[in-house]
Protein backbone atom coordinates (compact mmCIF):
# COMPACT_ATOMS: atom_id res chain seq x y z
CA UNK A 1 0.00 0.00 0.00
CA UNK A 2 1.12 3.29 -1.16
CA UNK A 3 1.12 5.50 1.81
CA UNK A 4 -1.48 8.36 0.99
CA UNK A 5 -3.74 5.24 0.78
CA UNK A 6 -4.35 5.51 4.28
CA UNK A 7 -5.33 8.84 4.33
CA UNK A 8 -7.89 8.00 1.31
CA UNK A 9 -9.41 4.75 3.60
CA UNK A 10 -9.31 7.09 6.40
CA UNK A 11 -11.62 9.52 4.69
CA UNK A 12 -14.05 7.06 3.05
CA UNK A 13 -14.82 5.15 6.75
CA UNK A 14 -14.43 8.71 9.12
CA UNK A 15 -15.78 11.08 6.06
CA UNK A 16 -13.05 13.57 7.12
CA UNK A 17 -9.35 13.30 5.99
CA UNK A 18 -6.80 12.60 8.57
CA UNK A 19 -4.97 15.08 10.58
CA UNK A 20 -1.64 13.03 10.97
CA UNK A 21 -0.23 10.02 9.70
CA UNK A 22 2.55 8.31 11.20
CA UNK A 23 4.64 5.12 10.76
CA UNK A 24 6.67 2.81 12.52
CA UNK A 25 8.67 -0.39 11.51
CA UNK A 26 8.70 -4.32 12.96
CA UNK A 27 12.03 -4.96 14.04
CA UNK A 28 14.60 -7.75 13.96
CA UNK A 29 16.44 -8.51 16.83
CA UNK A 30 20.21 -9.69 14.93
CA UNK A 31 21.75 -11.43 17.94
CA UNK A 32 21.29 -11.15 21.96
CA UNK A 33 17.92 -13.72 22.08
CA UNK A 34 16.47 -14.59 25.59
CA UNK A 35 19.14 -12.26 27.36
CA UNK A 36 17.00 -9.30 28.05
CA UNK A 37 15.68 -10.18 31.36
CA UNK A 38 19.75 -11.38 32.11
CA UNK A 39 20.67 -7.67 32.00
CA UNK A 40 22.53 -8.75 28.71
CA UNK A 41 22.37 -6.56 25.38
CA UNK A 42 20.06 -6.98 22.06
CA UNK A 43 21.10 -5.57 18.44
CA UNK A 44 17.62 -5.16 16.71
CA UNK A 45 17.29 -2.52 13.97
CA UNK A 46 13.86 -1.99 12.01
CA UNK A 47 12.70 -3.58 8.96
CA UNK A 48 11.37 -2.02 5.95
CA UNK A 49 7.70 -3.22 6.90
CA UNK A 50 5.85 -0.68 8.40
CA UNK A 51 2.69 0.04 10.36
CA UNK A 52 0.60 3.39 9.53
CA UNK A 53 -1.49 5.31 12.07
CA UNK A 54 -3.69 7.78 11.04
CA UNK A 55 -5.33 10.26 13.35
CA UNK A 56 -8.24 12.89 13.75
CA UNK A 57 -9.05 14.70 16.58
CA UNK A 58 -12.77 14.96 17.57
CA UNK A 59 -14.60 17.48 19.50
CA UNK A 60 -16.24 15.09 22.05
CA UNK A 61 -14.75 12.31 24.44
CA UNK A 62 -15.54 9.42 21.58
CA UNK A 63 -12.93 7.25 20.05
CA UNK A 64 -12.99 5.05 16.98
CA UNK A 65 -10.52 2.86 15.72
CA UNK A 66 -10.33 0.82 12.45
CA UNK A 67 -7.79 -1.50 10.99
CA UNK A 68 -7.67 -2.46 7.67
CA UNK A 69 -6.21 -5.97 9.04
CA UNK A 70 -9.26 -6.37 10.75
CA UNK A 71 -11.76 -5.55 8.00
CA UNK A 72 -12.32 -1.42 8.60
CA UNK A 73 -14.92 -2.20 11.41
CA UNK A 74 -14.91 0.56 13.82
CA UNK A 75 -15.16 -0.08 17.43
CA UNK A 76 -15.99 2.81 19.45
CA UNK A 77 -15.03 3.38 22.70
CA UNK A 78 -15.53 6.19 25.56
CA UNK A 79 -12.47 7.83 26.80
CA UNK A 80 -13.75 7.28 30.29
CA UNK A 81 -14.12 3.69 29.68
CA UNK A 82 -10.42 3.59 28.74
CA UNK A 83 -8.58 2.53 31.49
CA UNK A 84 -6.00 -1.21 32.46
CA UNK A 85 -8.76 -4.18 32.88
CA UNK A 86 -11.04 -3.00 29.77
CA UNK A 87 -12.02 -5.95 28.01
CA UNK A 88 -11.20 -6.12 24.25
CA UNK A 89 -9.15 -7.54 21.50
CA UNK A 90 -6.60 -5.98 19.04
CA UNK A 91 -8.06 -2.34 19.93
CA UNK A 92 -6.32 -2.73 23.42
CA UNK A 93 -3.06 -2.05 21.71
CA UNK A 94 -4.71 1.47 20.62
CA UNK A 95 -6.10 2.60 23.43
CA UNK A 96 -3.32 1.78 25.58
CA UNK A 97 -1.34 4.05 24.11
CA UNK A 98 -3.90 6.77 24.74
CA UNK A 99 -4.06 5.94 28.41
CA UNK A 100 -0.47 5.72 28.60
CA UNK A 101 -0.34 8.93 27.30
CA UNK A 102 -3.31 10.87 28.99
CA UNK A 103 -4.95 11.93 25.95
CA UNK A 104 -8.44 13.23 27.10
CA UNK A 105 -10.34 14.14 23.97
CA UNK A 106 -11.65 11.83 21.83
CA UNK A 107 -10.34 10.45 18.50
CA UNK A 108 -10.09 8.51 14.91
CA UNK A 109 -7.48 6.05 14.64
CA UNK A 110 -6.92 4.22 11.39
CA UNK A 111 -4.44 1.76 11.18
CA UNK A 112 -2.97 -0.46 8.21
CA UNK A 113 0.12 -2.81 8.99
CA UNK A 114 2.02 -3.83 6.81
CA UNK A 115 4.48 -6.32 9.33
CA UNK A 116 2.93 -9.51 9.41
CA UNK A 117 0.81 -9.98 12.50
CA UNK A 118 2.40 -12.42 15.50
CA UNK A 119 5.02 -13.93 13.38
CA UNK A 120 7.99 -12.47 15.91
CA UNK A 121 8.60 -9.24 14.06
CA UNK A 122 6.54 -7.07 16.66
CA UNK A 123 4.14 -5.82 14.65
CA UNK A 124 2.05 -4.92 18.00
CA UNK A 125 5.25 -2.56 19.32
CA UNK A 126 4.91 -1.20 15.34
CA UNK A 127 0.92 0.03 15.96
CA UNK A 128 1.95 0.73 19.49
CA UNK A 129 4.54 3.49 18.16
CA UNK A 130 2.76 4.30 15.30
CA UNK A 131 0.01 5.88 17.48
CA UNK A 132 2.38 7.02 20.18
CA UNK A 133 4.52 9.18 17.17
CA UNK A 134 0.88 10.14 16.21
CA UNK A 135 -0.58 11.51 18.62
CA UNK A 136 2.72 13.22 20.49
CA UNK A 137 2.78 15.48 17.05
CA UNK A 138 -0.94 15.84 17.35
CA UNK A 139 -1.35 17.04 20.78
CA UNK A 140 2.22 18.49 21.06
CA UNK A 141 2.94 16.51 24.15
CA UNK A 142 6.67 16.77 23.86
CA UNK A 143 7.65 13.31 24.39
CA UNK A 144 11.55 12.34 23.67
CA UNK A 145 11.60 9.34 21.68
CA UNK A 146 13.02 7.63 25.45
CA UNK A 147 10.15 8.48 27.05
CA UNK A 148 7.89 7.56 23.78
CA UNK A 149 9.09 4.16 23.94
CA UNK A 150 8.37 3.48 27.98
CA UNK A 151 4.73 4.85 27.52
CA UNK A 152 4.19 2.28 24.23
CA UNK A 153 5.87 -0.47 26.54
CA UNK A 154 3.78 0.45 29.64
CA UNK A 155 0.92 0.54 27.02
CA UNK A 156 1.71 -3.21 25.75
CA UNK A 157 2.68 -4.16 29.85
CA UNK A 158 -0.50 -2.57 31.94
CA UNK A 159 -3.12 -1.77 29.59
CA UNK A 160 -3.07 -5.15 27.40
CA UNK A 161 -1.15 -7.02 29.84
CA UNK A 162 1.73 -8.67 28.17
CA UNK A 163 4.84 -8.36 30.03
CA UNK A 164 7.22 -7.43 27.15
CA UNK A 165 10.33 -5.52 27.58
CA UNK A 166 11.45 -2.41 26.07
CA UNK A 167 13.66 -3.62 23.17
CA UNK A 168 11.10 -3.48 20.25
CA UNK A 169 9.18 0.05 21.16
CA UNK A 170 13.08 1.44 21.21
CA UNK A 171 14.25 0.25 17.85
CA UNK A 172 10.37 0.73 16.54
CA UNK A 173 10.92 4.52 17.28
CA UNK A 174 14.85 5.26 17.52
CA UNK A 175 16.25 3.08 14.42
CA UNK A 176 18.03 5.08 12.02
CA UNK A 177 18.11 3.53 8.40
CA UNK A 178 21.87 1.77 7.80
CA UNK A 179 21.99 0.94 11.66
CA UNK A 180 21.13 -1.45 14.08
CA UNK A 181 20.63 -0.46 17.96
CA UNK A 182 22.93 -1.78 20.40
CA UNK A 183 20.67 -2.04 23.44
CA UNK A 184 21.88 -2.53 27.40
CA UNK A 185 19.01 -4.09 29.22
CA UNK A 186 21.27 -3.25 32.55
CA UNK A 187 20.49 0.36 32.15
CA UNK A 188 18.63 0.67 29.31
CA UNK A 189 21.56 3.20 27.02
CA UNK A 190 21.84 2.61 23.85
CA UNK A 191 23.59 3.33 20.68
CA UNK A 192 23.65 3.34 16.99
CA UNK A 193 26.04 0.71 15.04
CA UNK A 194 26.34 1.12 11.82
CA UNK A 195 24.93 -2.34 9.71
CA UNK A 196 25.24 -1.61 6.06
CA UNK A 197 25.00 -4.52 4.42
CA UNK A 198 23.86 -3.11 1.05
CA UNK A 199 27.58 -2.12 -0.25
CA UNK A 200 28.35 -5.58 0.62
CA UNK A 201 25.90 -6.85 -1.57
CA UNK A 202 24.46 -8.81 1.44
CA UNK A 203 20.87 -8.85 2.64
CA UNK A 204 18.83 -10.32 5.78
CA UNK A 205 16.79 -12.56 4.63
CA UNK A 206 13.68 -13.14 6.98
CA UNK A 207 12.17 -16.38 7.02
CA UNK A 208 8.40 -16.74 8.66
CA UNK A 209 8.11 -20.42 9.90
CA UNK A 210 4.05 -19.75 10.16
CA UNK A 211 4.64 -22.26 13.27
CA UNK A 212 3.30 -21.90 16.25
CA UNK A 213 4.29 -24.30 19.31
CA UNK A 214 1.94 -23.82 22.35
CA UNK A 215 5.17 -24.77 24.60
CA UNK A 216 6.07 -20.89 24.48
CA UNK A 217 4.22 -19.58 27.57
CA UNK A 218 5.36 -22.48 29.97
CA UNK A 219 9.06 -22.64 28.39
CA UNK A 220 9.36 -19.27 29.37
CA UNK A 221 8.91 -18.85 32.84
CA UNK A 222 10.54 -21.64 32.91
CA UNK A 223 13.85 -20.37 31.34
CA UNK A 224 13.44 -17.50 33.57
CA UNK A 225 13.15 -19.24 36.91
CA UNK A 226 16.68 -21.47 35.93
CA UNK A 227 18.54 -18.11 35.52
CA UNK A 228 17.23 -16.43 38.35
CA UNK A 229 18.03 -19.43 40.52
CA UNK A 230 21.69 -19.32 39.09
CA UNK A 231 21.56 -16.04 40.40
CA UNK A 232 20.51 -16.79 43.48
CA UNK A 233 22.67 -19.97 44.09
CA UNK A 234 25.78 -18.30 42.47
CA UNK A 235 25.30 -15.10 44.85
CA UNK A 236 25.66 -12.93 41.40
CA UNK A 237 23.27 -9.68 40.70
CA UNK A 238 22.41 -11.33 37.03
CA UNK A 239 23.80 -13.08 34.55
CA UNK A 240 25.87 -10.33 33.13
CA UNK A 241 28.61 -10.52 36.06
CA UNK A 242 29.18 -14.46 34.96
CA UNK A 243 31.83 -15.11 32.80
CA UNK A 244 31.91 -19.25 31.27
CA UNK A 245 35.07 -19.68 33.58
CA UNK A 246 33.58 -18.85 36.44
CA UNK A 247 30.56 -20.71 35.55
CA UNK A 248 32.30 -23.60 35.23
CA UNK A 249 34.52 -23.29 38.48
CA UNK A 250 30.88 -23.06 39.82
CA UNK A 251 29.30 -26.02 38.07
CA UNK A 252 28.93 -27.95 41.57
CA UNK A 253 26.63 -25.67 42.58
CA UNK A 254 23.56 -25.58 40.43
CA UNK A 255 21.88 -28.45 38.38
CA UNK A 256 23.01 -29.76 34.64
CA UNK A 257 19.48 -28.29 33.82
CA UNK A 258 20.40 -24.76 35.16
CA UNK A 259 23.72 -24.95 34.33
CA UNK A 260 23.35 -25.24 30.27
CA UNK A 261 20.85 -22.28 31.10
CA UNK A 262 23.17 -20.08 31.90
CA UNK A 263 25.80 -20.78 29.54
CA UNK A 264 23.54 -19.64 26.81
CA UNK A 265 22.88 -16.24 28.57
CA UNK A 266 26.62 -16.42 29.38
CA UNK A 267 27.91 -16.91 25.83
CA UNK A 268 24.98 -15.09 24.32
CA UNK A 269 25.91 -11.53 26.46
CA UNK A 270 29.64 -12.28 24.78
CA UNK A 271 28.62 -12.52 21.31
CA UNK A 272 26.29 -9.61 21.14
CA UNK A 273 29.78 -7.40 21.80
CA UNK A 274 31.85 -9.68 19.23
CA UNK A 275 28.78 -9.01 16.63
CA UNK A 276 28.74 -5.28 17.47
CA UNK A 277 33.09 -5.50 16.81
CA UNK A 278 32.43 -7.72 13.49
CA UNK A 279 29.92 -5.05 12.03
CA UNK A 280 32.53 -2.54 12.82
CA UNK A 281 34.99 -3.78 11.00
CA UNK A 282 32.76 -4.96 7.98
CA UNK A 283 33.58 -8.67 9.23
CA UNK A 284 30.22 -10.46 7.67
CA UNK A 285 32.08 -13.77 7.63
CA UNK A 286 32.39 -13.21 11.49
CA UNK A 287 28.83 -11.88 12.01
CA UNK A 288 27.49 -15.15 10.04
CA UNK A 289 29.67 -17.45 13.00
CA UNK A 290 27.88 -15.72 15.67
CA UNK A 291 24.52 -16.12 14.07
CA UNK A 292 24.78 -20.06 13.85
CA UNK A 293 26.49 -20.03 17.55
CA UNK A 294 23.63 -18.35 18.65
CA UNK A 295 21.61 -20.34 17.13
CA UNK A 296 23.12 -23.54 18.61
CA UNK A 297 23.02 -22.41 21.73
CA UNK A 298 19.32 -21.78 21.29
CA UNK A 299 18.42 -25.03 20.19
CA UNK A 300 20.39 -27.04 22.64
CA UNK A 301 21.64 -25.13 25.53
CA UNK A 302 18.33 -22.66 25.42
CA UNK A 303 16.03 -25.68 23.89
CA UNK A 304 13.77 -23.14 22.59
CA UNK A 305 13.94 -23.94 19.03
CA UNK A 306 11.79 -26.35 17.14
CA UNK A 307 11.92 -28.57 13.55
CA UNK A 308 10.65 -25.74 11.61
CA UNK A 309 13.35 -22.94 12.87
CA UNK A 310 16.45 -25.74 12.35
CA UNK A 311 15.15 -26.44 8.65
CA UNK A 312 14.90 -22.92 7.79
CA UNK A 313 18.54 -22.47 9.74
CA UNK A 314 19.93 -25.68 8.25
CA UNK A 315 18.75 -25.32 4.58
CA UNK A 316 19.85 -22.12 4.49
CA UNK A 317 23.15 -22.45 5.74
CA UNK A 318 23.50 -25.64 3.38
CA UNK A 319 22.31 -23.73 0.27
CA UNK A 320 25.17 -20.61 0.97
CA UNK A 321 24.15 -17.95 3.69
CA UNK A 322 27.26 -16.97 5.46
CA UNK A 323 24.92 -17.88 8.83
CA UNK A 324 21.42 -18.16 10.05
CA UNK A 325 19.49 -18.45 13.85
CA UNK A 326 16.06 -18.59 14.96
CA UNK A 327 14.83 -15.24 16.45
CA UNK A 328 12.73 -14.45 18.70
CA UNK A 329 11.10 -16.27 21.96
CA UNK A 330 11.45 -19.55 19.98
CA UNK A 331 8.60 -22.78 19.42
CA UNK A 332 8.06 -21.22 16.13
CA UNK A 333 7.92 -17.42 14.32
CA UNK A 334 11.30 -16.74 12.93
CA UNK A 335 14.74 -17.20 11.54
CA UNK A 336 16.86 -14.74 9.93
CA UNK A 337 19.49 -15.71 7.64
CA UNK A 338 22.40 -13.18 6.01
CA UNK A 339 23.16 -13.96 2.76
CA UNK A 340 24.32 -12.57 -0.87
CA UNK A 341 21.58 -10.38 -2.54
CA UNK A 342 22.80 -12.37 -5.25
CA UNK A 343 21.76 -15.87 -3.82
CA UNK A 344 18.17 -14.66 -2.67
CA UNK A 345 16.28 -16.77 -4.99
CA UNK A 346 18.42 -19.64 -4.83
CA UNK A 347 18.34 -19.74 -0.84
CA UNK A 348 14.45 -19.23 -0.91
CA UNK A 349 13.88 -22.18 -2.66
CA UNK A 350 15.99 -24.94 -1.48
CA UNK A 351 14.30 -23.63 1.76
CA UNK A 352 11.15 -24.28 0.65
CA UNK A 353 11.97 -27.60 -0.99
CA UNK A 354 13.25 -28.64 2.51
CA UNK A 355 9.66 -27.41 4.29
CA UNK A 356 8.37 -29.29 1.64
CA UNK A 357 10.07 -32.28 2.07
CA UNK A 358 9.47 -32.29 5.56
CA UNK A 359 5.65 -31.74 5.46
CA UNK A 360 5.51 -28.30 6.81
CA UNK A 361 3.20 -25.54 6.36
CA UNK A 362 5.49 -23.51 3.41
CA UNK A 363 7.21 -20.43 5.01
CA UNK A 364 6.85 -17.10 3.94
CA UNK A 365 9.98 -14.82 2.71
CA UNK A 366 10.86 -11.16 3.43
CA UNK A 367 13.48 -9.50 2.49
CA UNK A 368 15.26 -6.34 4.77
CA UNK A 369 17.68 -3.44 5.31
CA UNK A 370 18.17 -1.89 8.59
CA UNK A 371 15.37 0.91 7.84
CA UNK A 372 14.14 3.89 9.14
CA UNK A 373 12.11 4.15 12.87
CA UNK A 374 9.01 6.16 13.70
CA UNK A 375 7.90 8.84 11.58
CA UNK A 376 5.62 11.62 11.00
CA UNK A 377 4.31 10.93 7.22
CA UNK A 378 1.92 13.61 6.84
CA UNK A 379 1.96 16.44 9.73
CA UNK A 380 -1.19 18.11 11.29
CA UNK A 381 -2.49 20.34 8.74
P1 LIG B 1 4.07 -9.71 17.14
O1 LIG B 1 4.27 -8.45 17.91
O2 LIG B 1 5.26 -10.61 17.18
O3 LIG B 1 3.60 -9.49 15.75
P2 LIG B 1 2.02 -10.04 19.11
O4 LIG B 1 1.12 -11.17 19.50
O5 LIG B 1 2.82 -9.39 20.16
O6 LIG B 1 2.91 -10.53 17.88
O7 LIG B 1 1.13 -8.89 18.45
C1 LIG B 1 0.19 -9.19 17.46
C2 LIG B 1 -1.15 -8.59 17.85
O8 LIG B 1 -1.08 -7.14 17.71
C3 LIG B 1 -2.27 -9.00 16.91
O9 LIG B 1 -2.86 -10.22 17.32
C4 LIG B 1 -3.24 -7.82 17.05
O10 LIG B 1 -3.98 -7.93 18.26
C5 LIG B 1 -2.30 -6.64 17.20
N1 LIG B 1 -2.01 -6.01 15.89
C6 LIG B 1 -0.79 -5.79 15.35
N2 LIG B 1 -0.89 -5.16 14.15
C7 LIG B 1 -2.22 -4.98 13.92
C8 LIG B 1 -2.97 -4.40 12.86
N3 LIG B 1 -2.39 -3.90 11.78
N4 LIG B 1 -4.32 -4.39 12.98
C9 LIG B 1 -4.92 -4.93 14.06
N5 LIG B 1 -4.26 -5.48 15.10
C10 LIG B 1 -2.93 -5.52 15.03
MG1 LIG C 1 4.59 -8.34 20.02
Amino acid sequence: MQESDIREKFEELFGQLPDVIAAAPGRINLIGEHIDYSDGYVLPFAITSRTYAAVRKRSDRQVRIASVQRAKTVITVNLDDVRPGFKGQWERYVLGVLWALKIDQGVDVMIDGHVPLGAGLSSSAALECSVAIALNHLFSLGFDLKALARLAQMAENDFVGVPCGIMDQSVALMAKPGYALLLDCRDLTSRDVAFDLASSGLQLLIIDTQAHHSLIDGAYAQRRASCDSVVAKLGVQSMRELTLDRLEECKELITDNEFIRARHAVTEIARVLDAVRALESKGFVELGHLLNSSHISLRDDYEVSCPELNTAVDSAISAGALGARMVGAGFGGSAIALIKESQSQEIIRKIEISFESNGFKPPRFLTSLPSQGAQIIQPAR
